[in-house]
């Protein structure tokens, strides 16, 4: 297995962060919620606002720049961290950007099509597209790919970062790798508790820890479907991992864990787990968490323990995968 990690070193990267990200000890949560917790500041890698999604944006930069593009095309929601994080990436390295915003979260306000991270995409230059569905994958993929063809005919380098399950998932690579940063700072670990949207960081960090012979149990939270569905979904994801690195990763069917307690109503929208997990990092550590995924996966501690997943004395590690600008798109529904 240590293969896995040989395979992986040789996939072109551009590098966007400088040393692992803190992981530090949460002393007063710790005390509040009777286990040993733990976070990973990966809301802290850097470029453009950070979070995890400059993790696996070094692959699909490396991959881009591999192949001589000057532009790169890129799918998210309204207030999406990966776009904006995209835009800035593709700033730092001199490539234009094309975001392409889809509708999937009903009923917001005027603040939320316009501070946020679409403020600081237009201050990153980007182009911004819009995308009317979303639950529709390969639909917001297509458009993407018509676009491209358009400026391939102005004499651009198009580069398609792809949201659809049928791509090759470069993206968890940077979670694969993550795992390994993560083992060095600290491996004794019970649980790990992440967000779980597209899947590429749980898949990629589930792959990473157990190829390197990790036990721990990594709880995907789910901000985006149901637990079933997320569960199947992440089975595609580890095995499209595995094919890419032409390495079977040895899961096994109890291994991918999903938890949606703090879900509904649903992506995007406030309920009320994700605003007491808010205001409880708040409170307790002096951090912000964000409204789409950080708040709700950090829900899902208290949630585990309550439902006696997690238990009493548990060394426990969160992962702060980012996406504090998107607070300041939800001011108004927060208030
Ligand atoms: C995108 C995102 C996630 C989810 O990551 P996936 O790899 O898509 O599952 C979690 N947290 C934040 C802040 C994000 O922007």
């Amino acid at each position: 297995m240590a293969d896995l990690f040989e395979i992986l070193d040789q996939f072109p990267r551009a590098k966007l962060i400088d040393g692992p990200t803190p992981l530090g000890r949460l002393d007063r949560l710790s005390a509040h919620l009777d286990i040993d917790l733990w976070i990973k500041r990966d809301d802290l890698t850097g470029l453009g606002a950070g979070g995890n999604k400059i993790r696996q944006l070094e692959f699909y930069f490396g991959d881009a720049l591999s192949k001589g593009a000057d532009t790169i095309l890129i799918t998210g929601a309204v207030q999406s961290n990966y776009v904006r994080a995209a835009a800035a990436v593709a700033a730092k390295l001199g490539l234009g950007s094309v975001l392409q915003l889809e509708s999937r979260v009903p009923g917001m306000g005027a603040r939320y099509q316009s501070s946020g991270n679409v403020f600081l995409s237009q201050l990153l230059g980007a182009e911004h597209m819009y995308f009317a569905e979303g639950e529709d994958e390969s639909g917001a993929d297509a458009a993407l790919h018509e676009k491209a063809e358009m400026l391939r005919a102005e004499g651009k380098v198009p580069y398609v970062i792809p949201l659809g399950l049928n791509n090759k998932p470069l993206g968890a690579l940077g979670y694969v790798r993550a795992a390994r940063e993560i083992l060095k700072q600290r491996a004794d670990f019970d649980a790990v508790v992440v967000a779980s949207g597209s899947g590429a960081t749980h898949g990629g960090l589930l792959t990473g820890l157990r190829a390197l012979g990790a036990t721990m149990s990594v709880y995907g939270i789910c901000v985006r479907r149901d637990a079933s569905q997320q569960s199947a979904r992440l089975q595609t994801v580890v095995r499209k991992i595995s094919e890419l690195l032409g390495e079977t990763a040895e899961l096994s069917d109890g291994d991918v864990l999903t938890w949606d307690g703090a879900l509904a109503p649903g992506y995007g929208q406030i309920g009320e787990p994700m605003k007491q997990g808010l205001k409880m990092m708040a409170e307790y550590e002096g951090l912000f968490l964000d409204p789409v995924y950080t708040a709700k996966a950090f829900a899902g501690v208290p949630g585990l323990i309550q439902d006696g997943q997690i238990q009493p004395g548990m060394r426990v590690l969160f992962i702060h995968t980012g996406g504090v600008p998107a607070l300041f798109a939800y001011q108004d529904e927060l208030n």
